[in-house]
């Protein structure tokens, strides 16, 4: 994969220390590098054109008497830049970089497209693509650690539009409960009912949930709090990408930093993996994080079923039952008698 050292600083490669409950960043890149080459593959497939995202020209050396020059131009944005460009329609003028009026002459006379589009068969600009993607991930965390309680990052996550998610989910799906009672579930996405009604685990999976936390619990699921790796509906539920996890987790690592939960339960595979950091290759099989209490970056959490797999395979409940005590136990809560 060569496009990785050329988004890793140069230099010597200190070795990661597994026991700082930190997640190594590099298997985190591969991740995303993975996923990214899934999607040129996805491009490849369609036809797609490359784009070589436009690059700033080496500033000259400055005279120190000259005028100070322009702040640089915002990044492309991210989905335009993993999108690459419309195909113009037949006798269309060409593309328009972003920022950049075209004068009436050029309006007059089409030329050269300021981004000129590759050969079919040439990669797209991977590099650059994945910078793109490491930046916008750091703006959103800056924008996240920006945000001082959990109402002022609900609605910086309502404005989000660092993916295409934003142009379809009717809403952002923030979370529900107060989180009093010490316990965090994660899921992985909000279905359809919770793109309608922008709280969590509403459609028959969160009733299924209801009942765990409040017959199986005993706790009021207002004292609960529920959220979701992604703040936004995947068009027709399908699984989420690595580029939108990623893009998403700043918002997720806030919350839980605001939220700072005694326990975190984490539903299903793909919101275990998240929460263990394990992307990729490294993914896990459910059965291998469930059954006992994770220490993760200084936060106790629990791998359970997901309650959607429940209703389909009712014969797991024994063991996410199990997976549930290890919490309670974790907030200092006695199961109920047995045949109670
Ligand atoms: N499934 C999830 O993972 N999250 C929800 O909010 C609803 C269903």
């Amino acid at each position: 994969m060569g496009g990785v050292s050329e988004v890793l600083p140069n230099g010597a490669d200190a070795p990661h220390d597994p026991a700082s409950g930190e997640p190594d960043p590099r298997d985190e890149l591969l991740a995303l590098v993975e996923g990214l080459n899934a999607h040129v593959a996805r491009c490849r497939r369609l036809g797609l054109r490359a784009i070589e995202l436009p690059q700033q020209p080496a500033a000259p050396p400055r005279d120190a008497s000259a005028p100070a020059p322009a702040p640089a131009a915002r990044p492309a944005p991210l989905a335009a830049a993993l999108r690459g460009p419309a195909t113009p329609a037949p006798g269309a003028p060409p593309a328009q970089a972003p920022g950049q009026e075209r004068s009436p002459a050029q309006t007059a006379t089409p030329r050269t497209p300021a981004v000129a589009p590759r050969p079919p068969s040439s990669p797209l600009a991977q590099p650059a693509a994945a910078t793109v993607l490491s930046e916008a991930v750091a703006r959103n965390r800056a924008a996240a650690a920006a945000c001082p309680d959990l109402p002022s990052l609900a609605r910086a996550v309502a404005a989000c539009t660092a993916c295409e998610l934003c142009k379809t989910r009717k809403q952002t799906v923030f979370s529900d409960g107060d989180g009093s009672a010490g316990v965090l579930f994660i899921g992985e996405a909000p279905g359809a009912n919770e793109d309608e009604q922008g709280v969590p685990f509403v459609g028959a999976a969160g009733q299924l949930l209801s009942d765990i936390i409040h017959k199986g619990m005993k706790l009021e699921r207002a004292r609960v709090s529920i959220a979701n790796v992604l703040k936004c509906r995947p068009p027709g539920n399908r699984e989420p990408t690595d580029a939108e996890k990623a893009l998403c987790t700043p918002w997720l690592d806030r919350q839980v930093e605001l939220l700072a939960p005694r326990v975190i339960v984490a539903l299903g595979r793909h919101a275990g993996n998240h929460m263990l950091g394990y992307a990729g290759a490294a993914r896990q099989p459910l059965g291998a994080l469930r059954g006992r209490v994770h220490e993760r970056a200084g936060r106790k959490v629990v791998v359970t079923y997901h309650p959607a797999n429940l209703l389909r395979e009712p014969e797991n409940k024994k063991d996410c039952w199990k997976d549930i005590q290890l919490a309670m136990a974790e907030l200092g809560l006695q199961p109920p008698a047995r045949g109670a």
